[in-house]
C-alpha cells in the first residue's frame, strides 16, 4: 500500500476522532466490478440477507453485464474526457455551497459517446431472447442530442411522468459511468455540505439507499450513497432521507424464513442475516429509504443490493409508503 507522505502543516489539522462526512469512489472501475461481482452473487441466491427470488435472477444478471460494460468503458475515459471543473468553478461551487459536478448543469458530451458505447457493448443480435432489448437500444441510438439531454434531464430529476422506463436504465447507466469517474478525481475538501442532506453533495442527483458502515471512523454511522455518482455521505440515523423530519420514523424488515439462525448465543450480534436490510418509513411524508447494515453483511452493495431486495419495496408498498428516490436502473410504467 502506497502511503502518503503528510506533510507538516497538515498534521496539525489532522482530527482522528472526525467523521468522515463524505466517502468519494475509489474509481469507477472498482466501483462497478465490485457492483458486478454482488450482482453475480445475488443472481445466484448466495446473499443470506436478501430474500433470494429465483424469477429475478436473470435480471440481475443482466444488470452485472451492464455493470462490467459501465466498468470495462470507465477504464478507457482520459483525463479530457472526464473534463473537470477548474479552480475557479470549484471555489464557486464551494462559495455558493453548489454540488462541484451538478450534473443536472451543461453535462460534457462524451456521456453520449459513452451511451452509444454501452449500446454497443450490450447490442448482442444473436440472441434470440434479446429481442427485446435490442429494440429498446436501436430507439435509443435513433434519439436525437436534443431528446438525449431532455431524457437525463428527466431521469436525474426523476420526474417519471417524462422518463421513457425502457430506455431511461440505459441513460442512467451512462451517466453513472462519467459520474463516477468524475467524482473519484474529487477531494474530499473540494465538495462543500449542501444545505439538504437528501440530495448528493458531490453532484446534486438523489440517493439510491442507505448503509450503515464498520469500520474506522465511519463505525456505526449511515451513509446515503448517491445513485449516479456512488458517493456516500453522512446522514444522522433515524431521519427521513426524503423530508429531513424525525418524528414519525419506523423500521420495516424482511424475515427471511429460511435464514439460517445466527450461530450459538447472541453474544455478538453482528452477522444476522435477518438483520441486513430495513426499510426506514416517515410517518410525515409517508416515503421510505432502504438501509442496509454492514455489520450482517460485510460486502454491502447498497445500489445492487437495492435491485434485488425488491421484496421489500412490495411489502412496504401495500403498508402504504412509497419510495423517496428511486433507483435510476429500474422504473417501472406507472408509479403507483
Ligand atoms: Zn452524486
Ligand atoms: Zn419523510
Amino acid at each position: 500500500m502506497v502511503q502518503r507522505i503528510i506533510e507538516r502543516g497538515e498534521i496539525e489539522s489532522l482530527d482522528h476522532t472526525a467523521l468522515p462526512r463524505l466517502l468519494l469512489p475509489e474509481t469507477a472501475a472498482t466501483v462497478f466490478t465490485t457492483r458486478a461481482t454482488r450482482l453475480r452473487d445475488l443472481a445466484d441466491g448466495k446473499v443470506a440477507g436478501i430474500a433470494f427470488n429465483p424469477a429475478m435472477s436473470g435480471y440481475l444478471e443482466f444488470i452485472r453485464e451492464v455493470a462490467l460494460a459501465q466498468a470495462e468503458i470507465a477504464k478507457s475515459l482520459s483525463n479530457v474526457d472526464l473534463a473537470m471543473p477548474d479552480q475557479q468553478s470549484l471555489n464557486l461551487a464551494l462559495d455558493h455551497m453548489m454540488p462541484p459536478l451538478a450534473a443536472q448543469l451543461k453535462r460534457p458530451e462524451i456521456w453520449r459517446t459513452i451511451l452509444y458505447q454501452l449500446i454497443d457493448q450490450l447490442a448482442d443480435k444473436s440472441k434470440p431472447e434479446r429481442a427485446e432489448l435490442n429494440v429498446v437500444l436501436t430507439g435509443l441510438r435513433e434519439l436525437n442530442d436534443t431528446d438525449l439531454e431532455d431524457q437525463a434531464n428527466a431521469v436525474l430529476a426523476q420526474r417519471h411522468e417524462d422518463v421513457n422506463p425502457a430506455q431511461a436504465p440505459f441513460i442512467a447507466a451512462a451517466l453513472q459511468v462519467l459520474w463516477t469517474a468524475r467524482a473519484s478525481r474529487l477531494k474530499q475538501q473540494q465538495v462543500p455540505m449542501l444545505e439538504t442532506f437528501t440530495l448528493c453533495p458531490v453532484c446534486g442527483s438523489h440517493p439510491v439507499a442507505s448503509l450503515i458502515r464498520i469500520g474506522g471512523q465511519s463505525q456505526g454511522y449511515r451513509y446515503l450513497q448517491c445513485g449516479m455518482c456512488a458517493s456516500q455521505w453522512h446522514m444522522v440515523r433515524v431521519k427521513c432521507a426524503s423530508c429531513e423530519q424525525n418524528g414519525k420514523i419506523s423500521y420495516q424488515g424482511l424475515d427471511r424464513i429460511d435464514a439460517p439462525e445466527p450461530a450459538a448465543a447472541p453474544v455478538n450480534k453482528a452477522n444476522d442475516p435477518r438483520k441486513y436490510v430495513r426499510a426506514e418509513t416517515c410517518g410525515d411524508c409517508h416515503c421510505y429509504t432502504k438501509i442496509f447494515n454492514q455489520e450482517h453483511d460485510y460486502n454491502a452493495e447498497p445500489f445492487a443490493d437495492d435491485l434485488a431486495s425488491l421484496t421489500l419495496d412490495i411489502l412496504v408498498s401495500e403498508a402504504g409508503y412509497t419510495r423517496g428516490n428511486i433507483n435510476p436502473l429500474l422504473w417501472f410504467g406507472e408509479t403507483e
